[in-house]
């Protein structure tokens, strides 16, 4: 429920009707808007009448959100969401370039591309320690240790690091020693995890869940952001479908469809959605084209021998071709990296 104010209302009229909400068991989202003149509800408003709101002077209208998500919700937050990483912006035309490779694997491979994609133009670092392998077999990531060398790499370039959190386990040392938490698909709906990173002030970067519905996958922001952690970064990184000709299905209709119900910032994994490294180019140009707010792409010095995702990573020489070749769509959008 959404309540616009009529201008020019005052403190007490405003705190009156907090006051009527908070009574009847909802909260007063942030004020947002034109004006600062609207108020959202969130919680239970089921004990909320909308005719009794009317009843207060300062009060102009009020409206029912329709969508189940609130906080994610453009409603409520009409200007789109720049997340501020420690100085380096993302969303509202500030373009996140993360890359690195899918594994770190070692300190010298992962300063190796660090210092590669910073120099192309990459303004994040995007590593795996912690690696969620279909397999139990295949290589896990060097996890702690990982963190370690990411850490040795952020120190040697400065670029801010992503990395996957996939066990609460190790949320404390990921608040102290990450940028921006990242929850990878297949935890999209692990709804502990999310509500944890949620009592944090870190940003996550929530990526969409493999067979997820972008309603579904706004509520999963919604679960981090009504714990209080509003800085949440949407990531499409394909979906299922019945296509077998690329690793997953590029939903590139996400970046407008979320535009146009969310504030929140979107970028695009042209590597994990189609898992074939001759296809980051294309994808990466139609993503910046369609509006998104970034991509995410894996980088490596040696694909073949890469220990994870070797099929989709791109050289550092093929990464750095690919910024020059964006630069025209960025400058189209209006946005900067
Ligand atoms: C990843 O980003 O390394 C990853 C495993 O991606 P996803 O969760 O999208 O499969
Ligand atoms: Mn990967």
């Amino acid at each position: 429920m959404i309540i616009v104010m009529k201008p020019g209302f005052t403190q007490e009229e405003l705190n009156e009707v907090v006051k009527a909400v908070e009574s009847r068991g909802a909260e007063v989202d942030k004020i947002e808007g034109v004006a600062t003149s609207v108020l959202g509800l969130v919680g239970d408003t089921a004990y909320i009448d909308p005719d009794e709101l009317l009843t207060f002077k300062c009060v102009e209208k009020v409206l029912k959100v329709q969508e189940p998500y609130k906080k994610a919700n453009k409603l409520f937050h009409p200007e789109p969401t720049i997340i501020d990483v420690n100085g380096t912006k993302i969303g509202g035309g500030h373009l996140g370039i993360m890359a690195g490779p899918c594994s770190v694997e070692s300190e010298e491979q992962v300063v190796l591309i660090a210092k590669a994609v910073k120099a192309s133009g990459a303004n994040f670092l995007r590593g795996g320690a912690f690696k969620p392998r279909t397999s139990p077999y295949s290589f896990q990531g060097l996890e702690l240790e990982g963190l370690e060398l990411l850490k040795i790499a952020k120190q040697e370039t400065g670029l801010p690091i992503v990395t996957e959190l996939m066990s609460v386990e190790y949320l404390d040392r990921f608040v102290e020693d990450v940028d921006v938490i990242q929850i990878g698909a297949r935890n999209m709906q692990n709804f502990n995890l999310l509500k944890e990173v949620g009592k944090t002030k870190t940003p996550v970067l929530l990526k969409r869940g493999m067979s997820s519905t972008i309603e579904e996958w706004l509520m999963s922001a919604e679960y981090i952001m009504s714990e209080g952690n509003e800085n949440v970064i949407l990531c499409e990184r394909g979906i299922r479908t019945f296509e077998t000709a690329t690793r997953n299905t590029l939903d590139l209709s996400a970046v407008p469809v979320i535009r146009e119900k969310s504030h929140l910032p979107i970028i695009i994994d042209p590597s994990h959605a189609t898992g074939k490294r001759d296809l980051v180019e294309p994808l990466a140009k139609a993503a910046i084209a369609v509006g998104a707010d970034g991509l995410m792409i894996e980088v490596h010095n040696n694909p073949a021998k890469a220990l994870c995702d070797g099929k989709q990573s791109i050289t550092p020489e093929t990464f750095d071709e690919i910024m020059k070749k964006i630069e025209v769509y960025t400058e189209l959008e209006g946005a900067t990296i």
